[in-house]
């Protein structure tokens, strides 16, 4: 995308936008890793008509659109993204409970916070979501990689999900035609959430609760707290456990820059100060190698590699 385009693409997305199109918006205020250049065209969209907008001129400039949700399994590149970021604003935050029958119907949309479902589910003596309990980051971004802990995930409690779809436009897509796998969803193509359709059942109130708090316990145990991190920085190879893994081959602690492998969970990458992308990721690097080496096991990144890595990359 070369600046003539960007510019053209600013001019008309600030005409239907105004302020809420930016250029050069640092995507480091929107990560939990707090890493992140800049994205040239930022917007933030509040209808899924401005959904639409959003889309159709991307397409007509030929820029590549990307959706940012909580930004909580993201490693974007110092150079920052090109093309769109856009995220979905504060009217795509609603949750919506309609008890029926046996269950509750749960309409919520892709920018509401997970731990806010939660919560009020827990509230509600309603199951199933407990496993959630400090997932950081929107019901979207939970959706997109089929978030999960402690053997539960978002997937068990999906019913449809609406959104639209680059070239058809709306569409809601039923439980059947969605496919999961571990932290894994596939998305069509161009396709950006906007609302989830879950259905959740009644539970023993008490029980419910008492799983939810069981659950921080054990995170609270075992995760880092205080410093910017994405979470889980490789997923678990099959039977095994990737932090045991990395702690076995002796990088706990290991640093790169300001980026630094936590001393509680070696699979947490953390921002000790001042780190950027390229520490996280040749911290990284290293990782796979060392692992690789000695365990003969080979790492798949879970956070999300993000934007321009340039031709070195
Ligand atoms: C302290 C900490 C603990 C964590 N613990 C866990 C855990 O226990 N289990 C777990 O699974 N994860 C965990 N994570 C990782 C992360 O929180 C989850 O993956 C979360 O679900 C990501 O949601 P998000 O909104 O932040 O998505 P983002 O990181 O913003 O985006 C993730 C992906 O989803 C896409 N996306 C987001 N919204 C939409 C949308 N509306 N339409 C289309 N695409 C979209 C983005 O383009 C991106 O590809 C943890 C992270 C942290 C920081």
């Amino acid at each position: 995308v070369d600046d003539a385009v960007t510019e053209a693409l600013l001019t008309s997305l600030r005409e239907l936008f105004g302020t809420r199109a930016r250029a050069g918006e640092p995507l480091n205020r929107h990560t939990s890793f707090r890493i992140g250049g800049p994205a040239d065209v930022w917007v933030e969209v509040d209808s899924v008509a401005e959904v639409q907008q959003v889309l159709s001129a991307a397409h007509r400039a030929g820029a590549p659109l990307f959706v940012l949700g909580g930004g909580t399994n993201l490693l974007v590149s110092d150079r920052g993204v090109r093309g769109i970021v856009m995220k979905l604003g504060r009217r795509f935050a609603q949750i919506e409970w309609h008890p029926n029958g046996a269950g509750t119907h749960v309409y919520a949309g892709a920018a509401a916070p997970f731990k806010k479902l939660v919560t009020e589910a827990v509230h509600r003596a309603l199951a199933g979501l407990e496993f959630a309990e400090g997932i950081p980051g929107s019901l979207g971004g939970g959706l997109l990689m089929n978030a999960g802990a402690f053997g539960g995930e978002i997937a068990q409690v999906i019913e449809a999900i609406e959104g639209v779809d680059a070239e058809r436009g709306p569409q809601r897509l039923p439980r059947e035609v969605l496919r999961f796998g571990y932290r894994h969803f596939d998305l069509p193509r161009g396709f950006v959430v906007t609302h989830l359709a879950l259905r959740l059942l009644p539970g023993d109130a008490e029980a419910v609760r008492t799983r939810k708090l069981e659950y921080k316990r054990r995170r609270e145990m075992h995760q880092p707290l205080g410093y910017p991190n994405a979470g889980s920085i490789f997923k678990n190879p099959p039977g095994q456990y990737a932090g045991r893994l990395i702690e076995a081959a002796g990088f706990k602690g290991r640093r790169v820059g300001g980026a630094m492998v936590s001393e509680q969970h070696a699979n947490f990458i953390v921002n000790a100060g001042g780190a950027t992308a390229a520490d996280v990721r040749t911290l990284m690097a290293e990782i796979v190698a060392g692992v690789q080496q000695q365990h003969h096991v080979v790492l798949e990144p879970e956070v999300r590699l993000v934007g321009d890595w340039g031709p070195a990359a």
